[in-house]
C-alpha cells in the first residue's frame, strides 16, 4: 500500500493533474484520474476502469483491479467514468467497482451493448446509468470539456478522449494504432487530431505497449488479404481463433471464408455475444448468416470455416477442447488447419504451446503469426508514435499502458523525437500536468484488488499471498488438550501437502516439545501455542528441508 502522504510539493491551485490507479507497472488494469483545482477541492474523472488477469502468482485469483478507494471517498466531487473501448483491460472492473464509485459511466454504443451483458450477469443493469455517446461527441462533465476523438483499434469504436480543464489540456490516447485501411468501422480521427494540435494540446497521455518496435504495424488489410489467401488454398476445414472482441479480424475472417465457398460456424458465447453486440450497432452487415454449432459436423471438409475463441490457450475454450478431442460437437483431423490469428499475451506461451501440441497430436497443420501475416498489433510502433506526436505537438509526454520497460523506453523516445517534458508516473501518485512544469506533486493512498470467488479483498497482504506459502509446502495443524493441572491429555497432528509418514514423526516431535515444557511455561496458552509452532516447524526443516504453515491450538480442560 502506498498510503504515506509523500512530501506535498507547492499548491498551485492546479489547473490540471493526472492520477493513475492502474495501468503503469504492467499492461492491464487501466484506469486514469484527471482532476483540476486544489488538493482540497479537486474536481476528479476517471477515464476506463479495467481488470488484469491473475497467474499463478496469485493461485485462486482470476481478476485484478486498482483500488478505487481514493476517488470513491471524494465522489462528491467525482463527475464519472468515461470509457475509451470495450477491451478488458479498460472495462473489466465497472461491474466490480462501481457499487463503490456510484457514477455515471460515459461509453459508445459498441461499448455500450457489451457492458449492459455484465451488467445483468452482475444484476447491477438497473442501477448503473449507461450515457451514449458516437464516437467523436462531445460532452461535458463538471469543470471537464471532453471528446471521443475516433481511433483505429483491435476493438470497434475505440477512441482517444480530448480532456479540457478549461485551464488545461490532455490527450488521453487510449489504445491506438494507425491503420490508413481499416477493415471495419471508422478511420483514424487524423483530421481531429491535427486540429487539436493545432488548438494546442499540454499533455499527451500515450500507449506505449509496442514502443520497443520500430516501424509501423501491418494494416488490417494485410491481414484479411493474408487470411483470404490461406483460406482459399486450404484443402479441409479450416478454424479460425481470435481474440473473442476483434470483430475487424472476425469480419476478414468471414470474408475469406465468403471468397472460398465456405459457410461460417462460430464457437464460444464470448465470440456470439461480441457479433451481436456489433450487429446492434450496424457492424458485420455483409457479413451473411452463420450457421448453428451443430451443423458443424454435416457439412463438407472445405466448404465450412469455424471461428472459434481460445487464441490465448485458455482451457476452457473451444479450440483447447478441439485440440483435446473433447468437444462435443466439433472434431478436427488430418488435412485440417487452425490459425491462431492472435498475438500470445507474455505469460500465456505455456498455454498456447499445449494447444499446439495437442493439435500436432491429431496431425492437424497450424499456422501462427509466426509463420504468416495472420495477426496486426492493436498499437503504435515507433513510426506511429512519431506520427502522433507530430499531430499533437504535445508539451508534454506522459507514457502510459505499458509494463516499467515500456514506459521507460517511451520517455527516452519521445525525448529524442522533440517533446520538450516528459513525465514517469507510477500508480497512485499525482502529477501536475498544468501550471509550471510537469511534476510529481502528491500521492493518493491505494493498492490493488484480488476478486477472490466472490469477494473483492485486498491484494497485497491478503489471502492469495498465504495459498502462495500453501500450495509450497502445505499446512500443519497441531491440536493440544490439556488437563487442569496442566498435563497433556491428547495431542493430535494432522498434515496436508507433505510428504507420507512425515505427519507421524513430526506428532512424536511435537510431543516432546510439550513435554519439554516446564509446568509454569504451560499456563500461558498464547505463548505455550507459539513454541510448539516454532518446534514444528524447525524439525520440519531438519528433515524435509521445508517450512509448512503452521496452526496450533491449545485448550484446557
Ligand atoms: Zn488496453
Ligand atoms: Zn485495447
Amino acid at each position: 500500500m502506498n498510503a504515506k502522504p509523500s512530501k506535498r510539493k507547492a499548491d498551485l491551485g492546479e489547473d490540471l493533474v493526472l492520477l493513475p490507479l492502474g495501468g503503469t507497472g504492467e499492461i492491464g488494469m487501466n484506469c486514469y484520474c484527471y482532476g483540476v483545482g486544489p488538493s482540497q477541492a479537486r474536481e476528479w474523472l476517471m477515464v476506463d476502469l479495467g481488470v488484469k488477469f491473475g497467474d499463478e502468482q496469485d493461485p485462486g485469483i482470476d481478476v485484478i483491479m486498482p483500488d478505487v478507494g481514493f476517488i470513491a471517498k471524494n465522489r462528491k466531487r467525482f463527475h464519472g467514468l468515461v470509457v475509451t473501448h470495450a477491451h478488458e483491460d479498460h472495462i473489466g472492473a465497472i461491474c466490480h467497482l462501481w457499487p463503490q464509485l456510484q457514477c455515471e459511466v460515459h461509453c459508445t454504443p459498441f461499448a455500450a451493448e457489451l457492458l449492459k451483458l455484465k451488467l445483468i450477469e452482475h444484476g447491477l443493469d438497473e442501477e448503473v446509468r449507461l450515457i451514449i455517446h458516437k464516437p467523436g461527441a462531445k460532452f461535458t462533465l463538471g469543470p471537464f470539456k471532453l471528446e471521443l476523438v475516433p481511433v483505429t483499434h483491435s476493438i470497434p469504436e475505440s477512441c482517444a478522449l480530448f480532456i479540457d480543464s478549461g485551464k488545461g489540456t490532455a490527450l488521453h490516447s487510449g489504445d491506438w494504432k494507425i491503420d490508413p485501411h481499416p477493415q471495419l468501422g471508422h478511420a483514424m480521427g487524423e483530421k481531429r487530431l491535427r486540429e487539436l494540435g493545432e488548438r494546442g494540446v499540454d499533455a499527451l497521455v500515450c500507449d506505449s505497449t509496442n514502443v520497443l518496435r520500430e516501424g509501423v504495424s501491418p494494416s488490417e488489410r494485410d491481414v484479411a488479404a493474408t487470411l483470404e489467401d490461406i483460406i482459399k488454398h486450404a484443402p479441409g476445414r479450416v478454424a479460425v481463433t481470435t481474440f473473442a472482441s476483434h470483430v475487424e479480424r472476425i469480419s476478414c475472417a468471414v470474408r475469406g471464408a465468403r471468397a472460398a465457398g465456405r459457410e461460417v460456424v462460430i464457437a464460444g458465447r464470448a465470440m456470439r455475444n461480441t457479433i451481436e453486440a456489433a450487429r446492434k450497432c450496424g457492424l458485420l452487415k455483409d457479413a451473411g448468416a452463420f450457421l448453428d454449432i451443430e451443423e458443424f459436423g454435416y457439412l463438407p471438409n472445405n466448404r465450412v470455416l469455424l471461428l472459434c475463441t481460445g487464441s490465448q490457450g485458455e482451457s476452457r475454450a473451444a479450440i483447447a477442447r478441439i485440440a483435446e478431442d473433447s468437444h462435443p460437437q466439433i472434431a478436427l483431423e488430418k488435412g485440417d488447419l487452425v490459425i491462431f490469428s492472435a498475438r500470445t499475451i507474455p505469460g500465456n506461451e505455456k498455454e498456447v504451446g499445449a494447444v499446439i501440441n495437442n493439435l500436432a497430436k491429431l496431425d492437424i497443420d497450424v499456422i501462427t503469426a509466426d509463420e504468416a501475416l495472420v495477426h496486426s498489433s492493436g498499437h503504435p510502433r515507433q513510426g506511429e508514435l512519431k506520427q502522433m506526436y507530430e499531430w499533437l505537438k504535445p508539451k508534454i509526454l506522459v507514457p502510459m499502458h505499458g509494463e516499467p520497460r515500456h514506459l521507460r523506453a517511451h520517455v527516452n523516445f519521445a525525448k529524442a523525437n522533440g517533446i520538450p517534458e516528459t513525465i514517469l508516473l507510477e500508480d497512485f501518485k499525482i502529477a501536475r500536468l498544468k501550471p509550471g512544469s510537469a511534476e510529481i506533486i502528491d500521492e493518493a493512498p491505494g493498492g490493488r484488488l484480488h476478486l477472490d470467488g466472490k469477494l473483492i479483498v485486498p491484494g497485497e497482504d491478503g489471502p492469495a499471498r498465504q495459498r502462495r506459502k500453501l500450495s509450497f509446502s502445505g499446512v500443519v495443524f497441531v491440536s493440544v488438550l490439556m488437563n487442569e493441572k496442566l498435563d497433556l491429555v491428547e495431542l493430535q497432528l494432522v498434515a496436508d501437502g507433505l510428504p507420507d509418514g512425515l505427519a507421524a514423526e513430526l506428532e512424536e516431535l511435537a510431543e516432546a516439545a510439550f513435554t519439554a515444557q516446564p509446568r509454569a511455561r504451560r499456563k500461558d496458552l498464547g505463548a505455550l501455542e507459539e513454541t510448539l509452532r516454532t518446534a514444528v516447524r524447525r524439525a520440519c526443516d531438519n528433515i524435509w528441508g521445508k517450512k509448512p504453515v503452521c496452526k496450533v491450538v491449545v485448550l484446557k480442560a
